[in-house]
Parts: structure tokens; sequence; C-alpha cells
């Protein structure tokens, strides 16, 4: 694995650069701010007519252009809007308008992987994409620490395209961090392996599963939030911080055998079979093709589901709970009237 951290990359590069960041969402607040800190002065937000983000961007300080006009002398442009939108705006505005020589980014490979998006032969085609989400990114620019970021280059047509990527990275502070050598496939498909069965989809299922339990049993709404929600990230700190013996070294006796004998029977065999099942979706391009379908629908199902979550009994106790921790409203990261 080759790692490389802001002793190995000039920053002056992207600062002579005019840098287009397209979309101002949760990547494309944290990056069009950090680059901005980090001295990248010709630099501007690209957005559709409407978008209630450009004036956030707008209260920010930046100058919001439509996307055509935005990517016509840009250097850069870094493609910061939904996965299942690029290809359209790609096709319609960024294609038609890329000067010669210039370098497309990506913070996930989706659409050049998948062959949503193919990009003119006559520019560079980089990958910069941080391991965490957006609002973390800014918040860990501003503390100093950074975010270990992947970088890939898919076309190489300057002959510079490594340098650019190596560039940009360390401008959004990646380079504090580590900036991990990839590619955007293997980029993609852990990615979207790893917020499907852990991250998002498997940890949410747990997490739900565990409360519907309890409740079902009769046991307190607020008991069941406590032990299977706010406790999770208590757990997960350790993980972070030591691996999974730095938490059976916390916890008590009681509980890591209770862990280690019950674990199995919660991850089954078929549970394995369905990861390994999952994987290969991921890996055939038939999630990419559903998600795409799905999206091109009106996203129907997606909807539907964001509104069952969202009235799901364990969001109304947690949102009564977490009124009596004061402490975690104030570390938020999110605050959706600016970012
Ligand atoms: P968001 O949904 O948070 O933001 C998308 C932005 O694009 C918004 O500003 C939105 O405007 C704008 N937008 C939507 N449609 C258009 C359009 N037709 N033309 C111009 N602008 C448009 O996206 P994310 O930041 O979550 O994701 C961006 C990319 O970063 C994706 O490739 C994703 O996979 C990747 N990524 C995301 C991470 C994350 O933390 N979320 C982590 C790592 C990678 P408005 O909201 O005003 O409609
Ligand atoms: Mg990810």
């Amino acid at each position: 694995m080759r790692v490389y951290y802001d002793k190995d990359c000039d920053l002056s590069i992207v600062q002579n650069c005019k840098v287009a960041v397209l979309g101002y969402g949760s990547q494309g607040h944290a990056h069009a701010n950090n680059l901005r800190d980090s001295g990248v002065e010709k630099l501007v937000v690209g957005l559709y007519e409407g978008a209630p983000s450009a004036e956030k961007a707008r209260n920010a300080g930046f100058t919001v252009q439509p996307v055509a006009e935005s990517v016509r002398d840009s250097d850069i442009v870094m493609i910061l809007l939904p996965d299942e939108i690029q290809r359209n705006v790609y096709r319609e505005h960024i294609g038609p308008n890329l000067k010669q020589g210039a370098a497309i980014a990506f913070a996930h490979g989706f659409n050049v992987h998948y062959d949503l998006i193919t990009p003119k032969t006559d520019i560079d085609v980089i990958m910069v994409a941080p391991k965490g989400p957006g609002h973390t990114l800014r918040a860990n620019y501003e503390s100093g620490i950074g975010m270990l970021a992947l970088y890939a280059v898919a076309q190489d047509y300057s002959g510079r395209a490594t340098d650019t990527a190596l560039s940009y990275a360390m401008a959004i502070g990646a380079g504090r961090a580590g900036i991990i050598e990839t590619t955007f496939r293997e980029e993609t498909e852990t990615d979207l392996f790893g917020e499907q069965v852990v991250l998002c989809g498997g940890a949410a299922a747990l997490v739900q599963a565990g409360f519907e339990t309890l409740v079902e049993a009769g046991y307190a709404p607020e008991m069941a939030y406590f032990e299977c929600l706010h406790e999770l990230k208590l757990i997960v700190d350790f993980f972070y911080e030591g691996g999974i013996t730095n938490m059976w070294y916390t916890v008590s006796n009681t509980a890591e055998y209770g862990g280690i004998s019950r674990g199995d029977r919660i991850i089954t065999e078929d549970t394995r079979r369905e990861m390994r099942a999952i994987l290969h979706e991921i890996q055939t391009g038939k999630f990419a093709q559903e998600f795409i379908a799905e999206s091109q629908a009106g996203a129907t199902t997606v909807n539907s589901m964001r509104r069952l979550s969202k009235e799901h009994l364990i969001e109304k106790v947690g949102e009564r709970l977490r009124a009596m921790m004061p402490w975690i409203e104030e570390k938020k990261l999110v605050d959706k009237s600016v970012n």
C-alpha cells in the first residue's frame, strides 16, 4: 500500500489552477471551504438554477455559477453531485465545456467504473475520495487533523494527473492524515460493499432489530434506545481506537463472554452468504443498474423507505432523549442552515 503525506505533495499546483466545485452538499461544501482555506483563489461553485444549496454557498462567500459556465475555463472540475445524476449533467453541461488538458475529479468512482460517464480523451480523470462524511472532512480540516483519502487516476492525458490529484488531496487536508493509492474499481466496489453490508445498511438494520426485539418483549423504548443505539457509538469508539480486542478489554467479563458466545448466532452462515451475494451484485454492475433505474423511476422506493425510517419509534424516542443530552447538540457536525 502506498501512502502519501503533505511532504510528498505540491500544493502550488492546485493553488495555480482555476477550480470548479460542482455541488455544495455534504462533500461540496467541505471541499470548497477547505480549498479556499488552503489558498486556492480562483474557485467557483457550480450549481443548477434555483438550487437551495446555492444560497448557502453565496452566504459562505463563494461565487456561484451555472455548471456549464463554471466548467468553461476551469483547470480542475471536482464533480460532487449525487452519483445518480452525474451522467446526465456530464453529458449536457460538463463534457461539452471542458477545455483540452483539464482534469475532472470524483469523490467516488461509481460513474467512471460503471461506464455511465465516458470521459473525453483529451482530459485527465482522477479521484480524490475522502474516507468519511463531508461534514467531518470540514470539521477535521478546521481542527487540523485532516482526513484519510484515497486517490486514483483513470486517465492521464497531461502526464501530470497524479501530481494534480495529490495536490488537490493536500488542499482538502488529506495529506495530514494520509493519501492512499487505489483504482476506480477497487474504491467503487469496496465503498459500496462497506456502506451496504456494514456501515449503513447492516448497522442500521442491526440497531433497529435489536430495539424492536426489546420493545416487543415489553421493555421501555427509552431503555431499548440507550442499549441498542446510543451505546453503539461508545463501543465503536473502542474499535476505532484499538481494534476489537480493545473493546473486549474495556467491557466487563460478562459482556465479553456473552458477546463472544452469541455474536455468531446473529451473523450466521446465511448472513455471510447474503454478504457474498451483495458483493456479487456490486461486482457485476447489477446494483448500479438497479440504483440508476430507481432514480429514473422517481426514487419512489427510496422516498417511501425514508418516510418509514423517519416514522420508526426509535426516531421519536431518540429525539426526546437527545434533548436530555445537551453535550450532543454542542458537538454537532451538521447545521442544515449552513452546510
Ligand atoms: P449531496 O446530495 O450532499 O449534494 C449534492 C449537491 O449537488 C447539492 O449541492 C445539490 O444541490 C447539487 N445538485 C443536485 N443536482 C444538481 C444538478 N443537476 N446540477 C448541479 N448541481 C446539482 O451529495 P454528496 O456530497 O453526498 O455526494 C457527492 C459525491 O461525493 C458523490 O459522488 C458521493 O458518492 C461522494 N461521496 C460522498 C460522501 C459523503 O460524505 N456524503 C463521502 C464520500 C464520497 P441542492 O441540494 O441545492 O439541490
Ligand atoms: Mg464510503
